[in-house]
């Protein structure tokens, strides 16, 4: 199994402007704190998503919802989780995801698009020349950012296209299929992508079954989605800058999702956390709250502000999968 590390600098800004991702922040906690207060939004209980154990107790609570630290396999998790339903209206109206859609289509576009967008194109066409498959049947799920979409689009290697996006994408101009559920997409699929959708759904494991099912077989499943082993939700926990609620329904720890892919039959071919923002974000938070200084070793560590120092610290998170954000390719055996 691959471990790949990202060397090259990313600062934080280029990515998260602060001031355009503190308004989204507030938009989601607006739209959670309605959808708690809908008396039609229905709360599911649920065992842990990583490995099925019951009655793990709540560990903290964070804008509302209920989370669970499984001491089994490391997930965090909320339980009782709003209904997918209720998920879905606010991904179609909720006042943060038509923020964020705007967002990413215009104010951030050109920097996501070089950073993020062709950087994962570019990892699963290069895993499919790997492992020799041929990409040309290609379904994507559970995107709601056009930018990533049409990306997606224009990229002539992927010939035949489905798109499975909680918002209607049929009036599109391109020859791709569109469709709003999984259950309508055709398939098999050569290959099957998931972008940052697993950590936000109330179900990721029903998610990934049905995305395995219409896996062909040697055909490859892409994914990424937030990790509770990253060192930013270790250290910080609830504090965690980039821990909002609505957005984090499920972390899967690596070793649960190395388990749960194993579990449904599939090759890992890379776990890797290539994440590059956790120690700015613990150095941020350090700097806007003076008092959690007092965390040994880590206080003294981020006083020091030394820039090789924080570097390799950031290497070593990407190395030993301590980072939080995970991506993951996983072949379906021939
Ligand atoms: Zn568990």
């Amino acid at each position: 199994m691959r471990t790949t590390v990202i060397l090259d600098e990313l600062r934080i800004g280029q990515i998260k402007p602060d001031p355009a991702y503190d308004l989204y922040f507030r938009l989601l906690r607006l739209d959670l704190a309605t959808l708690l207060t809908d008396p039609d939004a229905t709360l599911v209980g649920r065992s842990c998503p990583g490995c099925g154990a019951a009655d793990v107790p709540v560990s903290f609570d964070k804008e509302g919802l209920l989370f669970h630290d499984c001491p089994f396999c490391h997930t965090v998790f909320v339980s009782p989780v709003p209904a997918q339903a209720a998920l879905d209206i606010l991904i179609k109206s909720g006042r943060s995801a038509r923020y964020r859609r705007e967002m990413f289509a215009h104010k951030l576009a050109a920097q996501r698009v070089e950073h993020v967008h062709q950087s994962l194109i570019q990892w699963m066409l290069k895993t499919c020349d790997e492992h020799d498959v041929d990409a040309a049947i290609y379904c994507d799920v559970g995107s709601d950012d056009e930018a990533w979409i049409h990306a997606v689009e224009r990229e002539a290697q992927f010939r035949e296209k489905t798109f499975v996006s909680p918002l209607d994408l049929s009036r599109r101009n391109s020859n791709a299929r569109y469709t709003t559920s999984l259950a309508d997409a055709a398939g098999p699929f050569s290959v099957i992508s998931c972008v940052s959708a697993l950590d936000k759904v109330s179900d990721p494991l029903s998610l990934l079954e049905a995305m395995v099912q219409r896996l062909r077989p040697g055909g490859l499943l892409f994914f990424t989605t937030s990790s509770s082993s990253g060192l930013e939700y270790k250290l910080l926990g609830r504090d965690a800058p980039s821990f909002c609620a609505l957005d984090r329904l499920t972390m899967f720890s690596v070793e649960a999702l190395q388990d749960l892919l194993q579990k449904l039959g599939l090759d890992v071919v890379e776990l890797s956390t290539p994440g590059r923002l956790d120690v700015e974000a613990i150095a941020a938070y350090l700097r806007e709250h003076p008092a959690a200084k007092s965390i040994p070793f880590w206080g003294y560590l981020f006083e020091r502000n030394d820039e090789k120092t924080l570097a390799e610290l950031q290497l070593f998170l990407q190395r030993n999968l301590f980072s939080a954000y995970a991506r993951v390719a996983a072949r379906n055996p021939a």
